[in-house]
């Protein structure tokens, strides 16, 4: 037995003709799925009975279990989700004016150890599959519908929950295919979709020429020395040539690359961060997504001071970038950028 949500809607089609049926049924079948929301093929009711039978005796379509829900007082929901091997990752719901964004994991945990990062310290479990990926997505659509909020409200996609996407590329290239199919149900808009990455050159090109995605890189400094000593991954791939890749990266003509940059206090924020900051980014189609550090227990970073945070800034605004200061929802309830943990640490 094969889990359903593993396949893209082309691998249905494949099967089906394997089968000697036709392949357009693929398109009717991930409606059931991801549109009505069916989990059992009986209901499937335009599929004829012999077929609706050979699917149920291949495949299934499975749902995440709900470990636990914790709602934040800016009504930013957190969801604990256990996989089938027991292990946890966590999705954030994210209220926006009129839309909502999901933050989706990618890994059980995550091999990048960056230093400020919660879930880092949990360390690295294992990769999502498609399913998994895809099933939150699924799922939280499904929730809505439940409390009867339009399950399409649910508009925006953000690679940035647990784990490192582009260091599970092949299964994250499967899931935006699946996600941004035009002819499947999910049918989200790739101008909606974005995957954040620590910065694995390689894979960023790649992705570029694979998919039309939103990129946001997690830059965080603007030396080496400094983004060494936060992000390891730097050592690897330096500045130089992680911002090559971005500047020559494939994208449509209006698109940016989103740039985010956390502040801590004393360790990146000074005026002359900011400078350099503007310097580096000058040569790229760039905006700026600047994050408060979230203070969690035991934290070794501090969040600036308001002033701080406004001056730093007003010298990109300066500059003419466009630049925001991203406060994290959630955070009362560690949903917030990087301090998603799930259940690796207690
Ligand atoms: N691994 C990918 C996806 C995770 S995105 C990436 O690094 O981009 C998580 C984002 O939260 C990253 O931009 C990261 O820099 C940021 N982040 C991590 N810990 C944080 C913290 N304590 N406060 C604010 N932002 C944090």
């Amino acid at each position: 037995m094969k889990n359903l949500l593993d396949f893209t809607r082309q691998e249905i089609s494949v099967w089906l003709e394997e089968q000697g049926i036709q392949p357009f049924r693929a398109g009717q079948i991930s409606k059931w799925i991801h549109i009505r929301q069916v989990n059992v093929f009986e209901e499937m009711t335009d599929l004829s009975k012999e077929l609706r039978k050979k699917l149920e005796e291949h495949f299934y379509i499975p749902r995440l279990t709900v470990e636990k829900k914790m709602v934040s007082a800016d009504t930013t929901e957190k969801f604990l989700f256990r996989l089938d091997d027991g292990l946890h990752i966590e999705s954030v719901l994210i209220p926006g004016k009129a839309h909502f964004t999901l933050c989706v994991s990618s890994q059980v945990g995550c091999a990048q150890n960056c230093r400020f990062c919660l879930t880092a310290r949990g360390g690295f479990v294992r990769n999502l599959t498609v399913a998994e990926m895809i099933a939150q997505i699924r799922d939280i659509r499904f929730y809505l519908m439940q409390k009867s909020i339009d399950p399409l409200k649910l508009s925006n996609i953000v690679f940035m929950g647990m784990g490192e996407p582009l260091a599970n590329y092949q299964n994250l290239i499967k899931a935006l295919e699946t996600i941004t199919d035009s002819d499947y149900g999910f049918k989200f808009s790739p101008r909606h979709v974005t995957v954040s990455t620590s910065g694995l050159v390689p894979k960023i090109t790649q992705l570029g020429l694979d998919t039309s995605v939103n990129l946001a890189v997690s830059l965080n400094a603007t030396t080496d020395e400094m983004r060494s000593e936060l992000m390891p991954i730097n050592d690897k791939y330096p500045l130089k040539q992680l911002l090559e890749t971005c500047r020559t990266f494939t994208m449509k003509p209006r698109n940016k690359i989103t740039f985010e940059y956390i502040l801590m206090k004393g360790v990146n924020d000074s005026k002359e961060d900011a400078l350099r900051l503007a310097k580096l980014l000058s040569p790229i189609k760039s905006k700026i997504n600047l994050i408060p550090f979230n203070e969690y227990e035991e934290s070794n970073f501090k969040q600036p001071s308001q002033k701080t945070i406004s001056d730093f800034l007003q010298v990109l605004l300066d500059r003419n970038f466009t630049a925001i200061i991203r406060k994290s929802k959630g955070d009362d309830i560690l949903a917030a950028c990087g301090q998603l943990k799930a259940k690796l640490i207690s």
